[in-house]
């Protein structure tokens, strides 16, 4: 080895190493994450883990099968490991409170990522997309589905499903779509033939697509044998494609019975490609890799002691205290803007949607 060479391998052999040593000294994020039974939650936790990396932190990343205490264990021993910050989307936003308490007292910062962690003092900022907004996507593309806006006068038949009520997203986006649905069913344009409306009745625990597919089928043999039901609002996809067995198990989507106008939530493959075959109508995109973005930056500024920016300080109120948060924009898709929304945008290869 010359001269030259030996001086290049020993320069970046010692940046090899003060980068090491800067990884090491900016120390460890915990990443709680719901479930890996959804597409979304493991991107959202690559990303994170891609995103943090880059900026020299080391991550612990952690899933927790939608159970309950297995993620307060998880929660738990990220902050008796004295990791430097914790990012959680939670199952039960209602469950965390002592644990926080814990991370609080040790000076760990908590990000609540995409869902709101309610209950709790100990939640210094919220990473998420505009739900409320998701939720009007939802209906509206609903709205267009039915050709309401192109001068179609109804009346539709629709019927209505919500979220996991312990996820306050899920209160956000049954409002926002309510808010463009309730007028319409005041008028008599929209029906709801079940009158099954509000949280209390059309809540779907844990966002279980089981659960969404024998509700829909119990729709379906109550009122449904001698009425055609034309759109569901479904909150998300993993729920859309229960709701869609249970409407084919009866004949809906083969000729003669048209598949109803069903909305979703996530651009999660399967419903991509729903969508593209005529089945789902719609789903919302939110883009994961903004959203592990913008929460990265949240645990860099409250590890530098700096403020990270934020968009809302309004919205986010957790029954303590008004979380400070950023919002992005979801973007509603349907067959039409499928690939400039997803393959345009890089999120998926077209062959991955084929
Ligand atoms: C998320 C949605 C997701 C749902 C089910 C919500 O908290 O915001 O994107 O569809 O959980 O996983």
């Amino acid at each position: 080895m010359g001269i030259k060479a030996l001086a290049t391998a020993v320069a970046l052999g010692v940046l090899a190493w003060a980068s090491a040593a800067n990884a090491e000294d900016k120390g460890t994020i915990g990443i709680a994450m719901p479930t890996k039974s959804s597409a979304r939650w493991i991107a959202d936790g690559d990303n994170m883990v891609k995103t943090l990396q880059a900026k020299g932190y080391k991550t612990d990343l952690q899933y927790a099968d939608n159970d309950i205490p297995t993620q307060l264990s998880q929660v738990e021993n990220m902050i008796t490991k004295g990791e430097k910050v914790l990012v959680i989307a939670a199952i039960d936003g209602t469950t965390l409170s002592d644990a926080l308490q814990k991370a609080a007292d040790a000076g760990i910062k908590v990000v609540s990522y995409d869902r709101l962690i309610v209950g709790s003092k100990n939640v210094d900022y919220y990473a998420t997309f505009d739900n409320f907004q998701v939720g009007v996507q939802q209906a509206t593309t609903i709205v267009h589905g039915l050709g309401l806006d192109a001068g179609k006068t109804g009346p539709f038949n629709v019927e209505l499903f919500g979220g996991s009520a312990d996820d306050n997203n899920a209160f956000f986006f049954y409002n926002g779509a309510m808010s463009v649905l309730q007028p319409l069913i005041d008028k008599g344009t929209l029906v709801v033939q079940s009158k099954q409306m509000g949280m209390d009745k059309v809540a779907t625990l844990r966002w279980e697509a089981a659960t969404a597919q024998s509700r829909m089928e119990n729709l379906l043999s109550a009122y449904y044998t001698k009425k055609h039901v034309d759109a569901v609002l479904s909150p998300y996809d993993g729920l859309s494609i229960g709701i869609i067995s249970a409407l084919k198990s009866v004949g809906y989507g083969t000729s003669g019975t048209a598949m109803p106008v069903i909305s979703g939530q996530d651009a999660e493959i399967p419903s991509v490609k729903s969508i593209m075959a005529h089945e789902q109508y719609s789903t919302i995109f939110k883009d994961t890799r903004e959203l592990a973005k913008v929460a990265a930056n949240m645990v860099d500024a409250v590890i530098s002691g700096k403020q990270p920016e934020i968009n809302d300080t309004k919205t986010y109120n957790n029954k303590v205290k008004i979380v400070p948060s950023y919002l992005l924009k979801p973007v509603p898709v349907m067959a039409e803007n499928v690939n400039s929304a997803l393959v345009d945008t890089g999120y998926y290869k077209a062959d991955q949607l084929k």
